[in-house]
């Protein structure tokens, strides 16, 4: 039974409460199934065919990536601190992580500990939500709308589940979405608008951000100057954006330069991995296989270079419209730290949201 069919199977059946999140790249990329310009915003129009086709709850991925930027922002800067595992490797993108595995096990330690945010927002789901919900974690059937086919791989993975209970127990390329939403007779050019669940909350700019090439960074950059610059925190950090394979940036916070690599495509990959004295340079790599990051995806509508641009300038038109712009100031992800997780890295944020990278090969 292919993905489609066993979400509708689910939504039909109804004995468990359907929840859905979505990732940043995929609002600005699934209006084109449906013969819209590359770049439209269709988050609104998204959330409202999600909840007409039978979810019970719709939640922004991107809220769960503003937490993974705290928990993440964290390690760097205690990493840093004690010069330990530098550099710190982002760990969002499942297939860099798979690379990395087969490739370059002896990297794996590299990687920040946090899971990915879907994995961190499907973690969330049934845990936090699940009991705010007052709904038994076994009760819900959480599925998640990404921009590749890897993310499939990562929900099976063993280690995304808590207690016995998947994080994740389907997952839907943007493509897919689309052909759900037409199967049960929707289309985005005339779905009534809605926002993301409240449970969770909106995301800041900085959450949107992952979705492109740079993003990563750009949010993390904002935590770690507003945990060391304070008062003169910096919010935008064009110096990391754009694309072409290896951005080499140094940016300035606390009085020290942090040195940061921003890498996407496969080939920019392996040659910043295998060069030992180049990867050993820096504080930081951001790595994504795609070009341009998740909205360049396998899973995503087929695009032309000006297409990728055009979804890449929607996602910076969203965050610098945004209401919050870093992950701190977001009050949902406040809510979150003081109802739930306390603070980041506390014994129940590295239960529910952290790893141990296993090193297949090494075993
Ligand atoms: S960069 Fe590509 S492979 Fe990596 S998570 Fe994003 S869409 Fe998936």
């Amino acid at each position: 039974m292919g993905a489609v069919e066993e979400v509708i199977g689910a939504l039909e059946d109804g004995r468990k409460v359907a929840v859905c999140q979505v990732a940043p790249s995929v609002r600005v990329s699934i209006g084109e199934e449906f013969g819209m310009p590359p770049g439209t915003v269709a988050t609104e129009r998204l959330v409202g065919a999600l909840r007409h086709a039978g979810f019970g709850r719709v939640f922004d991925t991107s809220t769960a990536a503003d937490i993974v930027t705290i928990e993440e922002g964290a390690e760097l800067l205690r990493r840093m601190k004690d010069n330990e595992r530098l550099p710190l490797l982002t760990s969002c993108c499942s297939a860099s992580v798979l690379y990395v595995e087969n490739n370059f096990p002896e990297l794996l330690g590299h990687f920040c500990t946090v899971k990915s945010p879907q994995q961190s927002m499907g973690s969330l789901v049934k845990t936090y939500c699940a009991r705010k919900m007052r709904v038994k974690r076994r009760d819900i059937y959480s599925v998640s709308i990404m921009p590749c086919i890897v993310k499939k791989l990562e929900a099976r993975r063993p280690e995304m589940e808590f207690n016995g209970v998947k994080h994740v127990d389907a997952v839907l390329t943007t493509k897919e979405a689309a052909e759900l939403l037409k199967r049960r007779g929707l289309s985005l050019a005339d779905a009534p608008e809605s926002g993301f669940d409240s449970l969770m909350g909106k995301a800041s700019g900085s959450g949107q951000l992952f979705g492109t090439t740079g993003g990563v960074t750009e949010a993390l950059l904002r935590f770690v100057s507003w945990k060391l610059d304070g008062g003169n925190a910096r919010i935008d950090f064009p110096e990391v954006r754009g694309s072409g394979g290896l951005r080499d940036v140094r940016v300035k916070a606390g009085g020290r330069e942090i040195r940061i690599a921003v890498v996407d495509g496969l080939n920019n990959l392996k040659d910043i991995l295998s060069n030992a004295d180049r990867f050993g340079s820096y504080d930081m790599i951001e790595i994504m296989t795609c070009p341009g990051g998740c909205i360049g995806g396998s899973g995503q509508p087929a695009y032309t270079p000006q297409g990728l641009l055009a979804r890449r300038d929607a996602l910076y038109g969203i965050d610098a419209t945004a209401k919050a712009r870093t992950a701190m100031d977001n009050p949902a992800v406040q809510a979150v730290y003081r109802n739930y997780l306390l603070e980041p890295g506390s014994g129940v944020s590295q239960s529910i949201l952290h790893l141990k990278r296993i090193c297949l090969k090494c075993k």
